[in-house]
């Protein structure tokens, strides 16, 4: 029974997800005439999904044919001997009775006796895979005795030092060797093709990996003796897929620091540096309008919009290291504009790290790096880079001339 209400649930949820999915691209699905496409595949899973039911229906019926076929050609075996038995006056017809009535009641206890293993063994398949989850260990965890976080003047040295990393699912290494180093209180700006490892690199600052080998640093001391904690708490970032919070707007900027979600002055200035304070205090309830449309009463924003939402959230946050990765892609040219003369003022001293494809935003920082195939193949100014007429060249001059 249990077994069944599962399946069942398991169905629906996938039916949501598909549901939700396919309501969340609705647009893409109508435009692209997709909608056949969608049904055809989704009857098809479901005939998959009915074909396995059956097929399991079908072996169980089977070995309770067998099992039951079994029982009774045993039971009536049984019933044969004791007549014949009878029958040659070995025993008497009291002796028949009692026999009789002993292995009915052996047999219903028998029934019940099985039925309960096969339940248990069914049951243990299910609580196998609940004991392997909850027994997963948390590949990157803490020291014993963690160091504490270099107070420096709240902008560390970042240095990456021979960084060499393949992902666990990945076939070749995405960072091979790679040395780095962030002053303190730079801004240094990381250009690179498409898959280059920039986002990775990111990723193992705030050590959600750990490198193959070599080591990362801040303030000469190694993120594998920091306190996990303590080290992203240092850290304030804003991903390419950002997270639009279907919360208010005071609380989408607030969760940059959840301890002062109610420091409505500071966050309104954190709003202001991304130019979405006017936007905000015009919603119908102000700061306390919910966004996103998940709900009747939310407030849906523009794409740019809610980036400036993510951007005033890591602003928000008090933190030592600021990394942006692709901050502006969905801004257009003059809110990228402000956001980035603020942004100067706001990395002030902090360590900041930079991920761009738009060189307006990238000529703004002190230092550009520029990654290929996982390792920094150029490093230093706009202009000693322009002058280099390598990789940084190439890729600023062909930008430059699609704008032209
Ligand atoms: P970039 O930010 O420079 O565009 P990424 O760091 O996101 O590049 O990705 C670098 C490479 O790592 C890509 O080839 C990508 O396919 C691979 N990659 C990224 N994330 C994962 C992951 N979670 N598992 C396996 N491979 C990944």
């Amino acid at each position: 029974n249990w077994k069944r209400k599962r399946t069942e649930t398991e169905r629906q949820a996938w039916y949501k997800h598909w549901l939700l999915t396919s309501t969340r691209h609705a647009k893409e699905l109508r435009l692209f005439g997709l909608g056949d496409y969608f049904r055809e595949r989704y009857r098809d899973l479901r005939a998959i999904l009915r074909n396995e039911i059956l097929g399991m229906a079908r072996r169980r019926a089977a070995a309770e044919l067998g099992a039951q076929g079994s029982a009774t050609i045993l039971v009536y075996g049984s019933f044969a001997f004791i007549a014949w038995r009878a029958f040659q006056g070995e025993i008497s017809l009291g002796d028949v009775v009692m026999y009789f009535q002993a292995i009915q009641r052996g047999l219903s206890s028998l029934r019940g006796l099985l039925g309960s293993l096969a339940g248990l063994y069914e049951d243990s398949l299910y609580l196998s895979n609940l004991y392997e989850f909850l027994d997963l260990q948390a590949g990157i965890t803490s020291p014993d005795q963690p160091v504490p976080f270099p107070a420096s003047s709240g902008s560390p040295a970042v240095r990456f030092e021979r960084v060499s990393f393949t992902y666990p699912s990945g076939p070749s290494p995405v960072l091979k060797a790679l040395c780095l180093e962030i002053e303190p209180g730079e801004t240094l700006a990381l250009v690179g093709a498409n898959g280059s490892g920039k986002t990775t690199l990111v990723k193992l600052l705030c050590r959600l990996y750990d490198p193959d080998s070599g080591r990362i640093g801040v303030d000469g001391v190694s993120l594998t003796d920091l306190d996990l904690e303590e080290l992203r708490s240092h850290i304030s970032i804003v991903f390419q897929d950002f997270a639009r919070y279907q919360l208010s707007a005071r609380e989408n900027i607030s969760l940059g620091e959840i301890t002062s979600a109610d420091d409505l002055p500071r966050i309104r200035r954190a709003a202001e540096t991304t130019g979405i304070d006017g936007l905000l205090s015009d919603l119908p309830d102000g700061y306390e309008t919910r966004l996103g449309k998940w709900f009747r009463e939310g407030s849906e924003l523009s794409t740019g919009e809610w980036q400036k939402v993510a951007l005033a959230r890591a602003f928000f946050r008090d933190a030592d290291i600021v990394v942006l990765d692709e901050p502006t892609a969905s801004l257009d040219a003059r809110s990228e504009k402000e956001v980035f003369a603020h942004f100067r003022d706001l990395a002030g001293s902090r360590t900041a790290l930079l991920i761009s494809h738009r060189f307006s935003s990238v000529k703004i920082a002190d230092r550009i790096a520029v990654l290929d195939s996982g390792s920094i193949v150029e490093l230093g100014t706009h202009d000693e880079l322009m002058r280099q007429d390598g990789l940084y060249r190439e890729m600023y001059t062909v930008s430059a001339e699609a704008y032209r």
